[in-house]
């Protein structure tokens, strides 16, 4: 019998588990992802890079993350109507970065540009800019901001793109770089903000166990977004990077989840980035329940 999210909390204020599952993603892989009717499925990346024409009455929305500065880019991005991108667009976050990145997604296609930040691109988070870091060359949010002129950047925030609501957050368990919450009741504020409303969620982490094993074998993704996403918010889409070994598509039958880092663990940009299509929402033919664009999943 799988164990429910309520009763491992119990059990972790009886000491039978770690002090708090937040802080345990392993622990709660462990106890809680395997045999549970909430688990996650891999699914055939292959049928979401955008092989298949789209259909008619469809929005094609086209998912990458992770740029890291690899503006001559080998793996193929997609044409599409909507462009996301989950966060580290940078690797120090320095003015010059934004200023290419800026010109290489201006040059691409897709007539709607959605980017969130990671913990690279740090000095757009609000905080004053340390002088340590301004003396190499580093800018302020607001400068960086003027820079962004090709594309719609959001932050802890919501935005209706054809119909769609698409929710943007960059922040991730502590790590390194800026936007960093604490596990638990610090970075769970942050989840809290998201509206349960939200369509399609970008978040630059992963929840726990979806795309977050790292090539040191621990699971680096949030329990607290996982449980948010599974238990309230359950979008239909939702798409991150930051953990690049994790690149892929996975289920758990409700949610869609995208792992799109494009620059794998040497920040060679070389991984796939995905497709999705969502019905045009005054298209009558095609209903969101049950969903049509959920595929089978691999038998992996
Ligand atoms: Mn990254
Ligand atoms: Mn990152």
């Amino acid at each position: 019998m799988p164990l429910p999210y309520k009763m491992l909390q119990t059990w972790c204020k009886y000491r039978l588990l770690p002090k708090s599952l937040s802080n345990a993603p392993d622990e709660f892989v462990k106890f809680y992802q395997q045999g549970s009717p909430n688990s996650i499925k891999k699914l055939d990346h292959r049928l979401y890079q955008g092989l298949e024409p789209k259909r008619e009455g469809f929005k094609r929305f086209v998912v990458i993350s992770d740029t890291h500065n690899r503006t001559s880019i080998e793996t193929d991005i997609p044409d599409g109507d909507v462009l996301l991108h989950c966060g580290d667009a940078t690797i120090r976050s320095f003015k010059k970065e934004f200023v290419s990145f800026n010109e290489w997604i201006g040059a691409l296609p897709h007539p709607k540009k959605i980017v969130i930040a990671g913990n690279h691109d740090r000095f757009l988070e609000l905080r004053p800019l340390n002088t340590f870091f301004n003396v190499f060359g580093a800018s302020d949010r607001e400068e960086l901001l003027e820079e962004f002129t090709n594309y719609t950047y959001i932050e802890d925030e919501s935005i209706n793109v054809h119909g769609y609501t698409i929710y943007g957050s960059p922040w991730t368990p502590v790590h390194l770089g800026g936007f960093q919450k604490q596990r638990g009741k610090s970075i769970r504020t942050k989840w809290d903000m998201i509206p349960s409303n939200t369509d399609i969620l970008l978040t630059h982490g992963p929840p726990v166990s979806v795309g977050d094993l790292t090539k040191h074998g621990d699971y680096a993704g949030c329990v607290d977004l996982l449980d948010q996403i599974q238990n309230r918010i359950k979008p239909l889409f939702h798409c991150f990077g930051h953990i690049h070994e994790g690149n892929g598509v996975y289920t758990d039958t409700t949610t869609t989840y995208i792992n799109a880092a494009i620059c794998d663990i040497s920040y060679k940009a070389r991984q796939p980035a995905y497709v999705f299509d969502l019905p045009e929402k005054n298209n009558e033919d095609y209903d969101l329940e049950p969903p049509p664009y959920h595929l089978e999943a691999a038998d992996e």
